[in-house]
């Protein structure tokens, strides 16, 4: 329980990694404010589930991470709630498959806003509280695709690699206040947002979509497996423990060895 009375926000939680996190840290003992889209009543289960299996607050927030007034709104309500946002995760994320000559103008705002600048707002608007507390702990998840790219993913990309430099920009800032930032940066784990983008990857290819498993996510991974949620849970908690105090301005990969050709 070594985050017992620790507050733990993560964006994108309703799904994915971001879930997994998030139960990751209720087990630790952290309040949990879960936020994402999806079924109200599925969210509520989730939510109610949380409480219920570790004894800890969890709460809901909707805010659409693509609206700044909606995430000062989601922060503001967090901070007034809980006093101060101990453990930050910024994991919410979408993702768009198309040549650049073809990219939708919406869809590269839309995962630059999300992606991207999202984590620019919660991490002023949590900053101040973190500083004054001398701790704090801001995890960005970001992706081997802040390392290395792939042809078709313009907007992700570029707003992958637009975190790793916010996160050692934040790690500078806040490294005389007890706060740190790291980005975790996972290779393809099999979650709805992967599951997703296979049927236009194959269509941007021209190959079968069993193709595009073999051929394109796994080929990149040595270890030709995909990456687990809870692999990258399992480093988010240890990089908001005292033991991390240390690690701050990192970019690590947990990518099966993607990054290392
Ligand atoms: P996912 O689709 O399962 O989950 C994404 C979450 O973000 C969901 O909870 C969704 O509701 C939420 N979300 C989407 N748009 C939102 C918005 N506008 N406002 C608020 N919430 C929003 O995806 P995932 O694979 O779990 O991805 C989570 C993060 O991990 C993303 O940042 C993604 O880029 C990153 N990542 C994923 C992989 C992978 O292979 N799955 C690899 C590297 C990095």
């Amino acid at each position: 329980m070594q985050f017992k009375n620790k507050t733990a926000l993560i964006t994108g939680s309703t799904s994915g990694i971001g879930l997994g996190i998030a139960r990751a840290f209720a087990r630790e003992g952290a309040n949990v404010i879960l936020n994402g889209f999806g079924d109200v009543t599925e969210i509520e289960n989730l939510r109610a589930g949380i409480e219920q299996e570790f004894g800890v607050k969890a709460r809901y927030d909707g805010a659409d991470m693509s609206k700044p007034e909606a995430i000062e709104a989601m922060m503001g309500k967090a901070l007034a709630e809980f006093g101060c946002i101990d453990i930050l995760v910024n994991n919410a994320g979408i993702q768009h498959v198309a040549p650049i000559e073809e990219f939708p103008l919406a869809k590269w705002d839309a995962i630059i806003a999300i992606n991207l600048s999202a984590a620019f707002h919660t991490i002023r608007l949590a900053f101040p509280a973190m500083k004054a507390r001398k701790f704090g702990r801001i995890i960005n998840v970001a992706s081997a695709h802040a390392l290395v790219a792939s042809p078709f993913k313009s907007a992700y990309v570029a707003a992958k690699h637009g975190i790793a430099g916010l996160t050692k920009t934040v790690a500078l800032e806040g490294a005389e206040y007890g706060v740190t930032a790291n980005a975790i940066c996972p290779g393809y784990v099999l979650t709805p947002l992967v599951q997703k983008q296979i049927p236009d990857t194959a269509k941007a290819r021209g190959i079968t979509e069993q193709q595009v498993i073999r051929d394109v996510l796994l080929a990149a991974q040595p270890t030709k497996q995909f990456v687990t949620v809870e692999q990258v849970a399992a480093l988010g908690v240890y990089l908001a423990s005292d033991a991390a105090g240390s690690t701050t301005g990192t970019i690590i990969p947990v990518d099966g060895g993607w990054t290392a050709h």
